[in-house]
């Protein structure tokens, strides 16, 4: 297949910086261009977007991105070690990517970013939750993103993509569903990624709703699916009792049974359920 820019392959990258993978920063690296750059595409066009990059590495999807014609990438490392090779891609492409070394989650990146902003990351995996979690409970709604094409390991995908009655379904597909469309739009092996992980990963794109699914105060919905779902196998009646003395009026006002289990209620229920305590 053609290069996709006249940079050197990712493995001598790799080897030139000594850049060993470094399992407590969660770095499975990608190294086929090609597949980064399908990546990339899969998050839609990007011409006329900033994109945040969380994660950059050596630069494989870094590279993806600005091959695929990004306005902008900020991208945040949190490695010293990677920075030579960035700014070797900042030089290929002249003030297109911008690089913060530090933390992701403890930097203000949102300030740095011009609308609209899609964010394409190979997640560490050791974050991807809780980054995910905070990129879909702003302050304020609708959010600094208009997407969010990340991968993940498999089974986090699929909690996030879960419908009611699987056994994925929970907390994370209620918060994900509530505010965005979502959808797996690609799958990868281990051996895609150097080194290769245990498990399977997935790409999932998630798209901001202009306005959440379903009216619902976000605390409100939040203590109520986590009641719910923190004792998954009980029936609604006794899980969320501890809510509310009349909690079966209030079940059954949201029109859900209940005898019925958390895995069973769809988002709308569980938002008319959190209606309830609003007064
Ligand atoms: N994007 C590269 C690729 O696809 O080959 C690397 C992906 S690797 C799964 C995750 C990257 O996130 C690593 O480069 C790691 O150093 C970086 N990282 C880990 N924790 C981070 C954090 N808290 N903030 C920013 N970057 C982090």
């Amino acid at each position: 297949m053609a290069a996709i820019d006249s940079l050197p392959p990712l493995r001598q990258v790799i080897s030139d910086n000594g850049l060993t993978a470094r399992k407590s920063l969660g770095q499975n690296f990608l190294l086929d261009l090609n597949l980064t750059a399908k990546i990339a595409r899969q998050a839609g066009d990007l011409s006329q977007c900033d994109v945040l990059e969380i994660g950059p590495g050596p630069g494989g999807l870094t590279r993806g991105l600005l091959a695929e014609g990004a306005r902008r990438v900020l991208a945040v490392e949190k490695d010293a070690r990677c920075l030579p090779a960035l700014e070797a891609v900042k030089a290929a492409y002249p003030g297109r990517l911008e690089i913060l070394n530090g933390d992701a989650l403890e930097l203000d990146v949102a300030s740095r970013l011009a609308p609209p902003v899609r964010v394409v990351a190979n997640l560490p995996y050791n974050i991807g939750t809780e980054i995910l979690v905070r990129w879909l409970t702003p302050g304020k709604w609708p959010p600094f993103w208009t997407s969010l094409t990340l991968m993940f390991q498999k089974e986090v995908a699929q909690r996030i993509v879960a419908q009611p009655g699987s056994k994925s379904y929970g907390r994370l597909a209620i918060l994900a569903q509530w505010r965005a469309d979502v959808r797996i739009v690609m799958s990868l092996p281990p051996e895609a990624f150097t080194p290769p992980p245990k498990v399977h990963s997935s790409v999932v794109n998630l798209t901001a709703l202009a306005k959440p699914r379903y009216p619902a105060n976000p605390e409100l919905l939040s203590r109520v699916v986590a009641s719910a779902f923190g004792q998954r196998r009980k029936m609604l009646r006794s899980s969320l009792r501890a809510l509310a003395p009349d909690i079966e009026d209030r079940l059954l006002s949201a029109g859900i049974s209940p005898t019925d289990r958390a895995e069973q209620v769809p988002l709308e229920a569980f938002c008319a359920l959190s209606r309830t305590f609003e007064e």
